[in-house]
């Protein structure tokens, strides 16, 4: 295993800077990895070669980006041994969970070819032309999605590899036809360089433009900010905390030329359970959201952290059981420093809020930074009178909310910011007399689950793992899933073009035999 440490800059290596940080990971001179801090110049060089990148990532066939995904995919299961040896010693996460992770990741990444080489997700219309139209001719006017530019891709810690370097974001990025200069997670860095090099590899072999991917590493926000600020940037996207997703979004917006940014931060994945459902499935409900709420020592956006039930006899039996559960639950090494001490600050501010009672607790291993899960209970009417009781605590603990009666269940369901997903347990009898509250939480998150939960998201055409702000900065983007592709590109117009001059996917032939929208119904005729 070779580790340079340095950035990588399109198809060159650069160390620069001045100043070191170190991994986890040691060499075999039984010393941590160092790695330098990217230089603003190294990043506005990489940026420079994706803008130079664009002029010909944005000319290259569906098919031919999709050998470069297929090649990707191809570098990351050959890599794969190497990969998650050193990954578990940087995140401390299980081989078990992170092959499970990889596999997810090379799927996301070869589902990404299919939808390339199919070829329809570019939405072309057609409208012909009406030239004897009265009183005046119609033009012809076909419009396609088009690559938008370089993007900016952060990655959170907690999913090294399906959030990361070769995670959804850049993989949509990549798949649109957009250069992407990554920010890797000082979480993992050794993680981050083999599979940028995995990336750099596939490119090279299918003759992918240099500069079409590059990445930076850095502990000082200075990187992440260098890069959000250049003006060749034309969209970021980020998946971490609200704190980091807030602050890159600021400094983006106040660019001279704005660009969106697709934050996908954290987010407390409220639990309604309803009467009928409580008192038919209670302890299986209790250990299905214990399990949900500890797998992976709580590190997952979609931890359910908030549990909303309403006060009745068989509420208190829900109560132990789920407490049962918690109590014999094992935490473990949480990611980073940064994330443990956030997580036992986060504890401490639920035991001081008024009327909240630590009603379970599990415990930690005998590693550094092993978090201890946590539940709370707290009566509905005192949850109304706090404010920021929907902040995330990430990490293993989560709030059991009594509510008093249908009102107030109603009220905490109102009160919520948006989410990225919210469930309910109901019978169908349920169901029929909570239809309401489902109308209600619509408006909510992004992902509705019955009888379910939410950790676990699928990467499928359907998904929707989003929400509104402050689950995301823009409610209208998955960032799993095959539309994920939409946030990097925009529609463009063609008025009056003459067939050589058409994108492929325009011309009157359908060449290329996809779907499209013809005079507003949809066929995979030529014109
Ligand atoms: P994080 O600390 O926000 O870090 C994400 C990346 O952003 C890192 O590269 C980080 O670099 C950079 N960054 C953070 N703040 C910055 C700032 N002010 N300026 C410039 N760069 C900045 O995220 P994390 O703690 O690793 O991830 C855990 C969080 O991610 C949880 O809240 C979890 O819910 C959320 N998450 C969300 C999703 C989703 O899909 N919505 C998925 C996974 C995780 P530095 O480390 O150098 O600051």
């Amino acid at each position: 295993m070779i580790i340079t440490g340095k950035q990588l800059v399109g198809y060159s290596r650069s160390g620069k800077g001045t100043q070191q940080f170190e991994s986890q990971v040691t060499g075999e001179n039984g010393k941590p990895f160092l790695f330098y801090e990217a230089t603003t110049e190294e990043v506005a060089t990489a940026v420079q070669k994706a803008q130079e990148a664009f002029d010909v990532s944005r000319g290259l066939s569906g098919k031919q980006l999709a050998a470069f995904l297929e090649a990707m995919a191809a570098e990351l299961i050959l890599a794969l041994p190497t990969v998650i040896a050193v990954t578990q010693q940087e995140t401390g996460l299980p081989a078990k969970r992170l092959e499970g992770e990889m596999d997810r990741t090379t799927k996301q990444i070869q589902m990404f070819a299919t939808l390339l080489t199919e070829g329809s997700w570019v939405n072309a219309i057609i409208d012909p032309a009406i030239p004897d139209r009265a009183p005046l001719p119609k033009a012809d006017i076909r419009q396609m999605q088009r690559p938008i530019g370089p993007v900016a891709v952060f990655g959170a810690s907690n999913f090294p590899y399906a959030f990361s370097v070769a995670g959804g974001d850049t993989i949509s990025a990549l798949a649109a036809g957009c250069p992407v200069v990554y920010k890797a997670h000082p979480g993992h860095p050794v993680t981050s360089e083999l599979i940028g090099e995995c990336i750099l590899k596939a490119a090279v072999a299918t003759n992918m433009p240099e500069g079409i991917f590059s990445l930076v590493q850095g502990t000082s926000h200075e990187t992440g900010r260098a890069l959000v600020t250049h003006p060749a940037i034309k969209a970021v996207a980020f998946t971490g905390s609200f704190n980091g997703g807030k602050a890159l979004y600021d400094v983006a917006a106040q660019r001279p030329e704005p660009v969106p940014v697709y934050a996908e931060m954290g987010s407390v994945n409220p639990v309604f359970v309803l009467p009928g459902m409580l008192q038919e499935k209670g302890t299986a409900i209790a250990q299905a959201l214990v399990a949900s709420n500890t797998a992976g020592t709580g590190q997952f956006c979609t931890n359910p952290g908030i549990i909303v039930s309403l006060k009745a006899e068989e509420t208190a039996k829900f109560l132990a059981d789920f407490c049962e559960g918690i109590n014999g639950a094992a935490g473990s090494r949480m990611l980073t420093d940064n994330i443990y001490r956030s997580y036992t600050g986060g504890v401490e501010r639920l035991r001081q809020i008024a009327g909240m009672q630590a009603i379970g607790a599990g415990t930690a291993t005998a590693e550094n930074n092993s978090a201890i899960p946590h539940s709370f209970l707290i009566s509905g009417n005192a949850f109304l009178s706090e404010e920021n009781m929907y902040e995330e605590v990430f990490g293993p603990a989560s709030i059991q909310v009594m509510a008093s009666n249908t009102n107030e269940l109603y009220e905490i369901a109102d009160k919520m910011p948006g989410q990225l997903t919210v469930t309910v347990w109901g019978t169908t009898a349920d169901l029929e007399n909570f239809k309401s509250l489902i109308f209600l939480l619509e408006k909510k998150a992004g992902r509705l689950l019955l009888n379910s939960v939410p950790t676990g998201v699928e990467v499928t055409h359907a998904m929707m793992h989003g929400g509104p702000y402050p689950a995301t900065t823009d409610s209208k983007y998955t960032s799993v899933g095959s539309t994920a592709i939409y946030r990097f590109t925009r529609p463009v117009c063609y008025q009056g073009f003459p067939e050589f001059l058409l994108p492929e996917a325009l011309r009157n032939e359908n060449s290329l035999n996809i779907w499209r929208q013809v005079n507003g119904g949809f066929n995979k005729d030529s014109l």
